[in-house]
């Protein structure tokens, strides 16, 4: 039986009641302490000694604990975890109070729901979400705690689910008791996300979870309203008292934007790339933003491009202007850098959560903005004030700028105890504490030259310490000189402690002076802080105002650095590159040495182009870089090329053959596959196809086959705009058969025996395939070189017919016929050998085994 539990005890029993899931930072003088199972499963994690509470008595229990000022290190490793941290604090001064102190817990920290520079990651948005299923209808909601910026969508199917997650990578996902299979299939695509199943939401707990919010959500689809109110919810819950800083709920429609699902948005190396080094992604190269917010919203953009033209010729625009007018983007720019993370500082300002620190950051960013847009106002042409979007007067939170400036210090501290927050002349009755306080201070030192006058112990001193306040310290030799009115107070290694009636009054007229000083500052911190809160809103507007110029210049910048071309976007079917290139490899290669190459599809004309070359010579390099651009000039950005045109697309849609694709776990071509059928089911007339060497992650024959259908599917019932690159030199033959199908291929030179990449795309298949020569370069032994050359040359003598086959039987016959009328002997065999290799006899169910002997049978 457990034992009666203190009263401190029976307090963290409240606390731990009312978070049950989290882990409770329980407050215990200059310690956060961890007790019970939250000890025992957070102590191996923190590498923290587990110790117990009342050891050896009846009621011991397991305790682990972190200093309190060093907390947020180890809050972030439990984030990073997936667990929710519940901040359980001393609601009053523990020297001020008799008894007991009050504790409560503040404020639950999930991976969500963080606001604080050290849990985020400054260039990225952090969105708890929720996904709702009602019917065959998804509601959708993102809230970015640390930004305010809370918005809602309306999904048909789990699909597009998966793919606006992919774009917005929550870090916790909230799902209901029943979310569905397919919600929660989409879920578990997702590597970092914490996914949380949230309790039952009634309709009335929906209206109460909106608040102020409900008017806005009146717009909403039911299933959006309630992944709102999800979100709202659980951030209320795990932030009791607080306003929450989302202040009106956006929408988008994720029909008008560019989608770019998981596996494109991976194999692209949009935001990250398979060696993880973030400057070979497209995001490290073009975000040259200056802010935070900047870097943010660029982010966001390159995830999400559009679809509508007009809106996408308005960024360009914007764009252009920063690009043809190199000084008002030059100081521009330099100005956003010194404007700091605005949009987050006013929601920890909302929250009440901004340190002096962040004030002082605020303030600072205000006036950079105010910088910032004083360039601006300078621009006179009407038309290009337009552009810039100075048509309405920009609010620049004059008011607030002044007010920080005229209160704080130069760089104010972390913690209020840890220095000066206050200008010297900023408030009279803080300033005459001060003056007591330093008085006093000069009193103590005249104190101190007295009484060495008057002892005649040179050494005497007066010394202040936390525990023991003011005191003399005279060192032991010196002890019997002391005269006997003063009163010993402690004997320490050094020499003993006094003091005297006269020191202890003026003691106390300093410690009363600090605290006055301190309860003066802190009093006029909150009211600093409540003035910041106040102008939350108008901050925000502001910080994503400075985004959109911020992101806008930064593509500028890259358009000039790196001379790309403002591309021509419009409704046709047409997609045209002239000199593209890839603007991350062009990045990584030596200067001037990548070669750029044309593309031009066109629905109507060729627009499924086959590509043909050996390895090596850049046929992914150039399908990647068309739909890097694609998605470059959808969202609002110049294209490495010399000049482009886009005829909008809806989704871009690639895929990679499995030995080019390393996944683990699952067969890899069965991630081909079915990978494949993905895209072949979603893609409509307007999508851009980028396939690159399919049907390699299996026997030839197979991969011929299946190569050959695909190719063949995309141009006649999709009928889009394609990028095909195969190593099948069979294929090129549906180029020659008056489909929408053209050749080309990337040339490479072999000079005796050498291979030389030209790396240029020319039209018509290639000639060969060079692989020995790649070989060779590679390194291989010459007597394998030389034995795989000779065989090269018999099989090519002897055996060319099984790709002959193919052609014959294609033109014979528009179906797909690969093992029809010629089909020798030694084809055959070599069939039904590669299917019995494939055979995985322990998947085998006895039905497929004899459906297999039925298909060898009618084979032969
Ligand atoms: P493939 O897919 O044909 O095997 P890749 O596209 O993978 O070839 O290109 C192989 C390498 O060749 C790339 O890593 C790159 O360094 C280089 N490369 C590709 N295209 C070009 C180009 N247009 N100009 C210069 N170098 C290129
Ligand atoms: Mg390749």
């Amino acid at each position: 039986m457990a034992a009666p539990a203190t009263p401190v005890m029976q307090q963290h029993a409240a606390a731990k009641r009312g978070y049950p899931d989290a882990i409770v930072f329980f407050r215990l003088g200059d310690f956060y302490e961890m007790f019970g199972d939250d000890a025992l499963l957070a102590a191996p994690l923190l590498e923290l000694t587990l110790t117990s509470r009342n050891k050896g008595k009846p009621g011991e229990i397991p305790m682990a604990g972190v200093p309190y000022h060093a907390a947020t290190s180890y809050i972030a490793r439990l984030l990073e975890l997936g667990h929710k941290v519940a901040i359980c604090e001393q609601m009053a001064d523990p020297s001020k109070t008799k008894g007991i102190v009050p504790r409560q817990v503040v404020r639950v920290i999930t991976p969500g729901l963080v606001t604080e520079r050290e849990y985020l990651d400054a260039a990225s948005n952090n969105f708890l979400a929720a996904a709702e299923l009602s019917g065959a209808q998804v509601g959708f909601a993102l809230l970015d705690f640390s930004t305010g910026e809370l918005r809602a969508a309306e999904l048909t199917d789990a699909p597009m689910l998966l793919a606006e997650l992919t774009r917005s990578r929550p870090r916790e996902l909230l799902l209901g008791a029943e979310p569905g299979a397919a919600i929660l299939a989409a879920a578990r695509a997702l590597g970092r996300t914490v996914v949380r199943e949230d309790a039952a939401l009634e309709t009335a707990a929906e209206d109460e979870a909106l608040g102020t919010l409900a008017r806005d959500a009146q717009a909403l689809s039911p299933p959006a309203r309630r992944a709102v109110a999800r979100v709202l919810r659980f951030a209320r819950a795990c932030n009791p008292g607080a306003e929450l800083p989302a202040r009106r709920i956006g929408r988008w429609q994720p029909s008008s934007l560019l989608a770019i699902d998981r596996v494109a948005q991976g194999h692209l190396e949009l935001v990250e790339s398979v060696s993880g080094n973030r400057a070979a992604t497209l995001l490290g190269v073009i975000d040259a933003t200056e802010t935070a917010m900047g870097a943010r919203l660029l982010k966001r953009r390159l995830l999400a491009p559009l679809t509508d033209v007009t809106r996408i010729r308005r960024r360009l625009d914007l764009v252009e202007a920063f690009l043809v007018h190199p000084r008002l983007r030059e100081p521009l720019r330099q100005s956003l850098a010194a404007v700091g993370d605005v949009e987050r500082l006013s929601v920890r300002a909302a929250l009440g959560e901004a340190t002096p620190r962040d004030l002082g950051a605020l303030r600072d960013g205000l006036i950079a903005a105010h910088g910032a847009l004083t360039l601006l106002e300078a621009v006179s042409d009407p038309s290009l004030r337009e552009t810039l979007g100075l048509g309405a007067a920009v609010d620049t939170v004059d008011d607030l700028r002044e007010v920080l400036v005229a209160a704080l210090v130069e760089r104010p501290p972390v913690q209020p105890k840890d220095g000066e927050i206050f200008r010297a002349g900023f408030d009279q009755e803080l300033a005459e504490l001060a003056e007591l306080r330093r008085s006093g201070g000069e009193k103590m030192v005249e104190l101190e030259a007295r009484l060495r006058k008057e002892t005649a112990i040179p050494t005497l001193k007066i010394r202040y310490t936390r525990v023991f306040g003011w005191y003399i310290e005279v060192s032991r030799g010196q002890a019997s000189r002391v005269p006997a009115e003063y009163r010993r107070k402690q004997t320490v290694a050094t020499g003993e402690r006094y003091t005297t009636p006269e020191l202890d009054e003026l003691a106390d007229r300093i410690t009363h002076a600090e605290e006055l000083h301190r309860e003066r500052e802190l009093g006029l911190l909150a009211k600093l802080l409540e003035t910041a809160a106040r102008s939350s809103d108008r901050l925000q507007t502001l910080a994503a105002r400075l985004a959109r110029w911020d992101v806008a210049a930064a593509l500028a910048e890259v358009a000039h650095r790196y001379d790309y071309c403002r591309p021509s976007v419009d409704d046709s079917d047409v997609l045209l590159l002239r000199d593209g290139r890839h603007p991350v490899v062009e990045r990584l290669a030596a200067r001037g040495r990548f070669v750029p190459n044309d593309v031009s599809l066109d629905l109507e004309a060729e627009r499924l182009w086959l590509i043909t070359g050996p390895n090596m010579a850049g046929k992914s390099t150039l399908l990647r870089q068309t739909a890097l651009s694609v998605i470059l000039a959808q969202m609002g950005s110049f294209v490495p090329a010399r000049s482009a045109r886009v005829g909008v697309v809806d989704r871009v849609l690639s895929r990679v053959g499995a030995s080019d694709n390393l996944s683990a776990g699952e067969s890899t071509f069965m991630v081909e596959m079915r990978e494949t059928a993905e895209i072949l089911r979603s893609a409509t007339r307007r999508s851009l196809l980028i396939v690159d060497e399919i049907g390699r992650g299996t026997s030839t024959f197979d991969g011929l086959s299946i190569a050959w259908a695909v190719a063949e599917y995309i141009d006649e019932a999709l009928g889009c705009r394609a990028l095909f690159a195969t190593h099948y030199h069979e294929l090129t033959a549906l180029g020659d058969s008056g489909r929408h199908v053209a050749n080309y291929s990337v040339s490479a030179r072999e000079l005796e025996g050498d291979i030389v990449f030209l790396h240029r795309l020319v039209p018509g298949a290639a000639s060969r395939s060079y692989g020995v020569a790649v070989a060779k370069l590679a390194g291989l032994p010459e007597v394998v070189l030389a034995r795989a050359k000779a065989l090269l040359l018999s099989l090519e003598g002897e055996a060319g017919e099984p790709m002959a086959a193919m052609k014959i039987a294609h033109a014979a016959d528009d179906q797909l016929n690969l093992f029809g009328a010629r089909s020798t002997d030694h084809k055959l065999h070599s069939e039904v050998i590669e299917l019995l290799r494939a055979l995985e006899i322990d998947r085998l169910t006895g039905l497929d085994a004899l459906q297999l002997l039925a298909r060898l049978k009618t084979k032969i």
